[in-house]
């Protein structure tokens, strides 16, 4: 991913080679190279600028100590910053869950159709159960009695447990009688999966609102599939802007081999990415780790 940031910078610490220290000028040189490297990684314009500012305030700023070159000591500095936009500054308990006192602890899937909703909705009561919580699934998308067998058949794949719902019935009464049946059963987790649709549209924020406002969960995580690029962008503002998001998942990172979405969608959001997932398996989510990502961004 982004292999070309790490090529771009390498060329460029090899012709900063002979300067003493970092100036306006030959910093210039090399940020126009990191900015070319993420557009060609599909991060969007505006998350693009926000980082070469950042990179620019830090690198002028730093002292070019002992043997680093120049070129060596920006490349420093924008790898330290790709790991804090990435989340790095946020912590290690960025990417965890919260549980609410007293259960059940309600996380809310969010996102649009086909980015890995219903799957990562099974993956998360994998993971869940895994620690020992007693997990329930329900699906509010009425739109698609596809989508409902899909979630039944994920949550008894990874033996969670499933509350009906159908078509018929509107999605904040389904979420409200699921949290009712979770309350009665000790439920430590209820996970409300939710309509997607393959664009953004009006009616689905008001309807996902609606849900978040009767049920009010802990975690209401934004699903974005990492394919998607700089599309991300739109879609993480329309969903920040309806909901109170409180994290987002990347999926088919597996996938993607320029990372933009990654960027782009935490410079929207300012919300830590808490999971990426890996592959079209149930267990295929890792917890996601910023510096890693930033790692595996510079090569
Ligand atoms: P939804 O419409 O958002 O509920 O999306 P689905 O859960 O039905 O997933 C859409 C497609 O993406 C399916 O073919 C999944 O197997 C696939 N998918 C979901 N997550 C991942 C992932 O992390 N990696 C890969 N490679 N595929 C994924």
């Amino acid at each position: 991913m982004l292999d070309n940031l790490t090529q771009r910078l390498a060329k460029v610490v090899k012709t900063m080679r002979g300067e003493a220290r970092l100036t306006e000028s030959n910093t210039a040189e090399m940020l126009r190279e990191v900015r070319l490297a993420l557009l060609e990684a599909d991060v969007a314009l505006p998350a693009v600028r926000e980082f070469i500012a950042k990179v620019k305030e830090k690198a002028l700023g730093e002292e070019v100590i002992g043997s680093l070159s120049p070129g060596q000591a920006l490349v420093g500095v924008v790898q330290k910053e790709l790991a804090a936009l990435m989340g790095a500054d946020l912590g290690p308990e960025a990417s965890q869950l919260s549980f609410a006192q007293q259960p059940p602890a309600i996380i809310l899937m969010a996102g649009l159709q086909g980015v890995g909703k219903t799957t990562t909705t099974g993956k998360l009561a994998k993971y869940l159960k895994e620690q020992k919580k007693k997990v329930l699934t329900v699906s509010a998308d009425v739109y698609r009695p596809a989508a409902i067998a899909q979630l039944e058949s994920v949550t008894k794949q990874v033996g969670a447990d499933f509350f009906p719902s159908t078509a018929n019935d509107k999605p904040v009464d389904i979420a409200l009688a699921a949290l009712d049946w979770a309350k009665k059963h000790y439920h430590d987790v209820l996970i409300i999966d939710t309509a997607g649709r393959l664009a953004i549209d009006e009616a689905m924020m008001q309807e996902i609102a609606a849900v978040h406002a009767a049920v009010k969960p802990i975690e209401t995580l934004f699903v974005v599939d990492a394919m998607v690029g700089q599309d991300a962008i739109n879609t993480a503002k329309a969903f920040n802007e309806a909901l109170p998001l409180t994290g987002v998942i990347l999926t088919k990172l597996d996938g993607d081999s320029r990372g933009g979405a990654a960027l782009s969608v935490r410079h929207v959001t300012g919300k830590p990415i808490k999971f990426a997932g890996v592959s079209e398996k149930l267990d295929g989510l890792e917890a996601f780790d910023p510096a890693r990502m930033a790692n595996r961004v510079l090569g």
